[in-house]
């Protein structure tokens, strides 16, 4: 796997539910085609030249070092880590990825600093080992349940029965599990019930959900506020039935 190197890793993050997070490497194989935030951000800030180079991921290679650096002087300001907002830690099929995750994941629970992972991969078995922190939340990225929307949009990431497989034997082990439902498809994208998807999370702590945000594939001619008000009722209403802590994005309330 290709190298970078950074400067810094830890930062504190603007995104709504997050506090510091770290991005450990430079791109990402599950190529989503929403388009990806991230790739677009990188993309326009010359860190990536195209597409075809964000699916290359190049990993970190001081990260732990930086890491082993900083930890002593943000301990105190950190309440958890957010892995990632820019790329994703356990990218399906990418071992060396995972690899470091996992150390890192190691790193931080030693220093008494919780993480909150998300991912579109398969969480690896050998975290059962790693995790030691009771506050830590291991969640994956669900927006439909169907394998075809998963091919077009999220081409790299792993099968979506693959993914929930690997949460709920977290679940069982006795970790915080959590779904995040976002960004979730208008019906022009794809026709699905929001309560297939919802009945096979039941067994997570927190649901987060958000609206679709790119332009190029909505459907102007349909009133989208309505249509996330409604499903966002649906999540509520799942929530409170199941005992589920549901966070509902901003943008779907305005
Ligand atoms: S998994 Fe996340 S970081 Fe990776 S391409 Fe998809 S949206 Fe971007």
């Amino acid at each position: 796997m290709l190298k970078i190197e950074r400067k810094t890793l830890l930062y504190k993050t603007g995104v709504e539910y997050g506090d510091y997070t770290i991005n450990h490497v430079l791109g990402c194989s599950h190529g989503c085609m929403y388009p990806c935030y991230a790739f677009l951000m990188n993309k326009k800030f010359g860190k990536v030249k195209d597409y075809k180079d964000w699916i290359t991921p190049k990993i970190v290679s001081n990260a732990v070092d930086l890491l082993e650096k900083e930890i002593p002087k943000l301990r105190y300001k950190i309440k958890h880590v957010n892995m990632c907002f820019s790329t994703d830690p356990f990218m399906y099929r990418q071992e060396e990825v995972s690899k470091l995750s996992l150390q890192i994941i190691d790193i931080l629970n030693s220093n008494g600093i919780p993480v909150e992972v998300l991912t579109k991969g398969v969480y690896p078995v050998e975290l059962v080992g790693i995790s030691k922190n009771d506050d830590n939340y291991f969640g994956i990225s669900l927006v439909s349940y169907s394998e075809k929307f998963r091919e077009r949009f999220e081409p790299g990431a792993a099968p979506v029965e693959k993914r929930l497989k690997s949460l709920e034997f977290l679940h069982r082990q006795g970790f915080k599990t959590w779904v995040s439902i976002e960004p979730y498809p208008t019906p022009n994208i794809i026709q699905q019930d929001i309560r297939e998807l919802l009945s096979k999370i039941s067994f997570v702590e927190k649901i987060v959900f958000g609206r679709w945000n790119y332009n190029s594939f909505v459907n102007f001619n349909f009133d989208s506020k309505e249509y996330y008000r409604r499903i966002a009722d649906e999540v509520m209403n799942f929530g409170l039935k199941k005992n589920i802590k549901v966070i509902i994005k901003r943008e779907v309330l305005l």
